[in-house]
């Protein structure tokens, strides 16, 4: 039998054991206590099982020092590692880098993360690296091979070109990802908040997003959709697996419409009696569409609302309409779907006045759950522009995150420990209402699913009262 080169994923320790998760598409920072599966690796788990043999380095979920991270690529000894890297913690991940690069000089080193949409990051890490992965399933396993062990530092497709970001369609171009190899990424310490379940394993039915508001990441990127049956295996094999909960990692999930519906007619056929949830963008609302997401087992979605001044967002390309967003919380409500919002505090076009109304808008939406973000100046963003322009941030980023415990992004009037304060204000004045709480209460499903929402609420709150005053 011939030997399978080993390949191992390497996702680096963070500052105080943070829970990043880092992905290409949309990296991010835990607001609780749960922490996601990276999904770039998950796809390239599928990509290159046939070719390698993969073994996986998680030190944020097995929160291991960098030393301890080494100990352990000593021990698996591969030929290639790939490790993931983000903006937000740049100058952490590059000096992880460096020094994986000098302990361990017997294997190819690539990387991927959404740090590398920035060029200077990318002239950063070039001489240390043989290349960067920016589309993990249009890899070809035995070109990936080949590229390992040549000399070259010519891109092959899948890896990043000199012209990646500004040659690209959002139309929806069809990808192939093969059912990834999940049985590498079952661990107690990957954890949604919204599962009804304490496993759960995650899938893609596209990667990138339709739509280009440009203060995201994902504006930067083509759109791709897999092909429905294809998606629905990956459940099904994930349900061999003992798995019941999936969250469904796409940034829009909908799109394009007829390959979604297919998916979830065909989901609902296989009556796999499997829970899941997933981003949802409310201009996709339409009763039939959510009745079918129901019955093939959604219970919770996210959207964006980000402000309630909805002219704020049409400045980035995000056009939303208020009566859309309610009506489709109200419907989600009528069929017991729960809805998280998403808010974003920083806008340049924000007072304190308008962030206060958005947080007692997100209360009279009735939301479920709500997520509040500092602005931050992602990669490939409008906003990390301007902040480069107007000399806030240096050319490669000092740590601005959406939680704001690197540095906070001041683009407007409010202070750095104003929007500190708002954004703690607005997680206490949503989650601390005796009728909402007894409201969530009465809507647990079981002993499960009481510990994870209770396990999620004090990790909230610990980060709340911990923020820097
Ligand atoms: S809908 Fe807009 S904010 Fe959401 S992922 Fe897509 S581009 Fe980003």
């Amino acid at each position: 039998m011939t030997v399978k080169p080993k390949i191992t994923f390497v996702n680096p320790p963070t500052p105080q054991g943070r829970k990043f998760t880092r992905n290409i598409g949309c990296a991010s920072e835990s607001k609780g206590g749960y922490l996601l599966l990276c999904i770039d690796f998950v796809i390239l788990s599928g990509v290159l099982r046939n070719h390698f043999d993969i073994s996986f380095v998680d030190c944020v979920g097995e929160q291991l020092s960098q030393q301890d991270a080494i100990n352990q690529i000593n021990q698996i000894k591969p030929d290639i590692i790939i490790c993931a890297l983000i903006d937000a913690i740049f100058e952490n991940d590059f000096q992880f880098l460096s020094h994986l690069a000098t302990s361990y000089q017997k294997a190819k080193i690539y990387v991927l993360g959404d740090a590398f949409i920035e060029e200077d990051n990318v002239k950063l890490v070039s001489p240390l690296v043989k290349g960067i992965i920016t589309t993990p399933f249009l890899l070809n396993p035995e070109d990936f091979l080949q590229h390992s062990l040549q000399n070259t530092s010519e891109a092959i497709t899948g890896l990043r070109k000199q012209d990646e970001y500004q040659n690209f369609t959002k139309s929806p171009q069809q990808a192939q990802f093969p059912t990834p190899q999940y049985e590498l990424f079952l661990n107690d310490f990957y954890q949604w908040p919204f599962a009804r379940h304490p496993s759960y394993l995650t899938v893609s039915t596209t990667w990138g997003c339709p739509f280009s508001c440009s203060y995201c990441t994902a504006s930067s990127f083509p759109f791709h959709y897999r092909e429905a049956s294809k998606v629905v295996e990956d459940f099904s094999y994930i349900k061999s697996l003992g798995v019941k909960e999936v969250y469904i990692t796409d940034l829009s999930f909908g799109y394009p419409k007829e390959n979604t519906v297919d998916f979830l007619k065909q989901l609902i056929e296989k009556k796999l009696n499997m829970s899941w949830s997933t981003y949802f963008h409310p201009s996709r609302f339409e009763p039939e569409f959510m009745d079918l997401m129901k019955q093939a087992g959604c219970h919770t979605i996210t959207i964006g609302v980000e402000t309630k001044d909805l002219s704020i967002l049409k400045k980035y390309g995000r056009h939303l309409n208020d009566d859309t967003i309610k009506n489709l919380i109200s419907y989600c409500k009528k069929i017991g779907i729960e809805v998280c919002g998403d808010f974003i505090i920083g806008f340049k076009e924000q007072n304190q006045n308008e962030i206060e109304e958005s947080v007692k808008y997100a209360k009279e939406l009735k939301l479920d759950y709500a997520s509040f973000n500092l602005l931050s100046p992602l990669p490939g963003s409008t906003i990390r522009k301007e902040a480069q322009q107007r000399g806030l941030i240096k050319q490669v980023n000092q740590g601005f995150d959406s939680l704001g415990q690197g540095g906070i992004l001041v683009l407007g009037d409010i202070s750095e420990d104003n929007l500190r304060q708002l954004r703690n204000r607005a997680v206490k004045s949503f989650y601390l209402r005796p009728h909402f709480l007894f409201k969530k209460v009465m809507k647990i499903k079981s002993f499960d699913h009481f510990m994870l929402q209770f396990k999620e609420f004090i990790s909230l709150f610990t980060k709340v009262f911990q923020s820097k005053k």
